[in-house]
């Protein structure tokens, strides 16, 4: 994607844009999207950076509290505004459940057809969620691949507009990484923790902060971390091992061979970054932190809290707690 970030520059050093409040379309500069008037929008994002209170230094970025209950919509805001701008009628989507949410809301929205692919695991709350929105759901045997090889067959037989871990997704969620270090007054924090399931959101976030460097909006690169499921950790040492049958109970994160893997590689080598691997025990315990000091979060969403806290990350340090508690109800502790 190819931006003209000396106009960027001129837009974004204007007081009026640095003292906004964060919302995800206040960063519309940096989206692929040419027509303002046309953006389907459910006013995603503008979450709260919101100060732990049990662990000292540590701030925890609640994308639980998006119109769909997690980050995915800021990612779907333009996938579905592209689906719009080219007289698509019909998307399809391959997901664990959140994905498939925020496309079927986003495209209900819009007024266009949803399909959406789940793997057997998805939570009955996420299913029940895409069906609410009037989208159809299949449930593929097997793993998440296996619903993302049934999504794109459907496509080539189709033609239905393919939507997920692509290049539009990718592009919006970098609002969560403008955010972050516009909330923390255009100043990085040391480290920024995300859960990595197909790694579009670390990608996303390690762009972003790349893009307000090109604009002189931030100095310093934050060191990014990924946490991954220890039965799912696909990436290590430096490389991509990908995990034929994941074996984890947090299911957004369940997908064995990372669409983003190789960008993910790049943002940890030039972040100083890691991935750190959890076990499903240890994000369960997660859980029950961020729930301690009032933030429910569903068991993926707690993994960066976990990772950090394993890993014993020392600094300012942000956890995105990535998709909300009510999502799934099991009981993991
Ligand atoms: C999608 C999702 C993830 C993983 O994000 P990726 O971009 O696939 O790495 C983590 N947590 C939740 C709650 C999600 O919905």
């Amino acid at each position: 994607m190819h931006y003209d970030y000396a106009g960027i520059r001129r837009l974004v050093e204007r007081q009026e844009f640095l003292q906004a409040p964060v919302k995800h379309w206040k960063y519309w500069m940096f989206y692929p999207v040419s027509d303002l008037q046309k953006v389907v929008s459910m006013h995603e994002g503008g979450t709260a950076l919101i100060k732990s209170r049990k662990s000292k230094d540590f701030w925890l970025k609640f994308e639980g509290v998006n119109p769909t209950g997690s980050f995915k919509d800021r990612g779907s805001s333009i996938e579905i505004t592209k689906a719009i701008e080219k007289g698509e009628k019909e998307v399809l989507c391959a997901s664990t459940g959140n994905m498939g949410a925020s496309i079927a809301a986003y495209a209900a929205r819009a007024g266009i057809k949803a399909r959406i692919f789940v793997p057997k695991f998805a939570s009955l709350e996420k299913i029940r969620q895409i069906q609410a929105y009037g989208a159809s759901v299949k449930r593929v045997e097997g793993t998440y691949e296996h619903s993302l090889e049934e999504t794109k067959k459907i496509h080539k037989k189709t033609g239905a507009y393919l939507t997920g871990d692509y290049h539009y997704r990718a592009e919006g969620q970098k609002s969560v990484g403008f955010e972050i270090i516009d909330q923390l007054g255009w100043n990085a924090p040391e480290n920024i923790v995300c859960p990595v399931g197909n790694g579009t959101l670390l990608f996303a976030v390690f762009k972003a902060c790349k893009e307000l460097q090109k604009v002189k909006l931030l100095e310093k690169m934050p060191r990014i971390f990924g946490v991954q499921a220890s039965g799912c950790n696909s990436i290590r040492d430096g490389k991509i091992f990908p995990v034929k049958k994941p074996k984890t109970l947090a299911s957004a994160i369940d997908c064995g061979n990372p669409v983003y893997g190789l960008e993910v590689l790049k943002a940890l080598k030039e972040s100083k970054g890691k991935i750190i691997a959890v076990s499903d025990k240890e994000m369960a315990q997660g859980m029950k932190a961020l729930a301690s000091e009032g933030i429910f979060a569903e068991l993926s969403g707690a993994a960066s809290l976990a990772g950090a806290l394993k890993e014993k990350l020392q600094g300012k340090t942000v956890c995105i707690v990535s998709g909300h508690g009510l999502k799934e109800s099991r009981k993991y502790y």
